[in-house]
């Protein structure tokens, strides 16, 4: 049964993950290389309880014990020790999560199962630099964690059933919706998605239509509660350039080749929310979406 976890990173993703876990009453170990990082993990997912207690959905005590239930740590070994359950929310770069799952293997305990929160690294080929490929598993979720209610559950080429079942079984019992999907590039999600955002963005580069344009079309005319450009921006536009790359190198298609807008604006530095500039300026705090001047018609 899965009663320790540990989470390995304390960025975006591994402190939203920490967060759902410690308010389903988990014990859980936070382990990042930065001090800085766990520190200010603990204060976001402070601030973040305090906004579920001002909406009623969570009481301060629960707060309080939730936040007593996370442990952070620089040191891998003392987080890992006990875990039932590691799940991987490291910088995404194969090199450092081949490295992590090398030492996760050699520290964990045998039955722990090892997860990855990747984004488009193969869960089969994290899995070939350990010994336990039956318990190494894609366990990715979507950003806000405490407020997506999905987990992308990926079954690696060796990955045991039993394995998938108690993620799948793990995952309802935090309150999210889990769906399984198998170990191809981009999984389901971002193999969907990033055509999506890719063809936007060769809309906006061959004149079709405008930045607001294209992104009213797709939030009206579809219901999606943001329009592809200002998907792109939140993401980060570098973040959806790798993953297309992973796509492409994958598949070997070229329909999934990253227009060469996208790999222009990547290597200007116009990241998206994350840089102040991407499809839009956010340097004056982004409540209002204004375009950016990039593509503003004169
Ligand atoms: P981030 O840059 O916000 O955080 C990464 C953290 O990992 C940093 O605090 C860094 O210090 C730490 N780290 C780096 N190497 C480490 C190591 N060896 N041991 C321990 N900690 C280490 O990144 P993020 O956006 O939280 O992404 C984390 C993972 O989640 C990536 O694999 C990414 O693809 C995936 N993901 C991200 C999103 C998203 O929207 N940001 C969504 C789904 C999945």
């Amino acid at each position: 049964m899965i009663q320790h976890i540990t989470v390995i990173g304390s960025g975006t993703m591994g402190n939203g993950i920490a967060h759902v876990f410690a308010q389903n009453g988990f014990t859980v170990h936070m382990v990042d290389i930065r001090q800085d990082a766990l520190d200010r993990a603990m204060a976001t997912i402070a601030k973040n309880m305090d906004r579920q207690v001002a909406k009623g959905s969570l009481s301060e005590a629960d707060k309080a014990a939730s936040l007593a239930r996370i442990i952070p740590t620089t040191r891998l070994e003392d987080g890992v020790k006990g875990a039932d359950l590691v799940v991987e929310a490291a910088t995404e770069n194969v090199d450092i999560k081949l490295q992590l799952f090398r030492e996760l293997d050699h520290l964990a305990p045998e039955h722990c199962v090892l997860a990855s929160n990747t984004s488009s690294i193969s869960i089969t080929r994290i899995a070939s630099v350990t010994k336990r490929q039956d318990k190494v598993v894609g366990m990715h979720f979507m950003n806000p964690v405490p407020v997506m209610k999905l987990v992308e559950v990926i079954a690696g080429f060796n990955t045991s059933s039993a394995v998938t079942d108690s993620i799948l079984e793990l995952s309802r019992k935090i309150g999210k919706v889990p769906a399984l999907a198998n170990d191809y590039p981009g999984f389901v999600a971002n193999r969907i998605l990033m055509p999506m955002i890719n063809e936007a963005i060769c809309s906006l580069h061959e004149g079709v239509a405008g930045v607001e344009e294209i992104d009213t079309i797709m939030k009206l005319g579809m219901a999606h509660p943001m329009g592809p450009l200002q998907l792109a921006d939140f993401i980060g536009l570098d973040v959806c350039l790798a993953i297309l790359e992973v796509l492409h190198k994958g598949f070997g298609n070229p329909k999934y080749a990253p227009n060469a807008l996208l790999v222009n604006m990547v290597t200007a530095g116009n990241h998206g929310v994350k840089s102040g500039k991407g499809f839009y300026d956010y340097s004056h705090g982004g409540k209002e979406l204004v375009v950016a001047d990039n593509f503003r018609k004169s």
